[in-house]
């Protein structure tokens, strides 16, 4: 397993499906996911104005997705964990299962070319303000979460995420040694 992090706008759909046509995983996204899943207004409206949601819900999602995944070993995780309580449930759960989580793939980005990607794509939750608020929970939330991972010895790989999308994928693989 492999976990896919970096700000919204770095690039971890596009690289998680970048290696899902290129060396076969299953890319599973909790945005995608949820999106897909959360009809109840108050959800829609946390996801629209770029709040995270409620731990247990998100794990729940992920344990169902990975259950239902032909090889749970060959993933991507995109988008969790987002907390320390995420990191740590991951952990016990990937620990009973075995199922060890081999690296974390870590997109790096700078503010501006995210914001540029992002109003592009034009998603309901791309607005600037919005996108500003995901990036500020990013930094006081997430991170903490990768040194609890660098804790546990496991790799993570720092890519820079600038330039088109070929061009990161062959970092990507140069950095995982595929
Ligand atoms: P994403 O597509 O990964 O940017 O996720 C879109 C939105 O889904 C986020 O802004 C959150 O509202 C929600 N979401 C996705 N993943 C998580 C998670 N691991 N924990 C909490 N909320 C999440």
């Amino acid at each position: 397993m492999i976990l896919i992090m970096g700000q919204a706008g770095a690039g971890k759909s596009v690289q998680g499906e970048a290696l899902v046509q290129s060396h076969g995983y299953t890319w599973i996204s909790t945005g995608v996911l949820l999106r897909a899943a959360m009809q109840e207004p108050e959800v829609r409206e946390k996801m629209e104005q770029g709040d995270l949601l409620g731990d247990e819900l998100v794990e729940q999602v992920v344990a169902d997705a990975l259950t239902n995944a032909d090889d749970p070993g060959k993933v991507i995780l995109d988008g969790f964990p987002r907390t320390l309580a995420q990191a740590k449930w991951l952990w016990d759960y990937t620990t009973a299962h075995q199922l060890p989580i081999t690296g974390i793939l870590l997109l790096d980005i700078d503010f501006n070319t995210a914001l540029e990607r992002l109003l592009k794509r034009g998603r309901t939750d791309d607005k600037e303000d919005v996108v500003r608020h995901r990036f500020d929970e990013y930094q006081s939330v997430t991170l903490p979460m990768i040194e609890f991972f660098e804790q546990q010895q496991i790799p993570v790989h720092k890519i820079d995420g600038h330039g088109d999308v070929d061009e990161v994928h062959e970092r990507v693989l140069t950095e995982l040694g595929l």
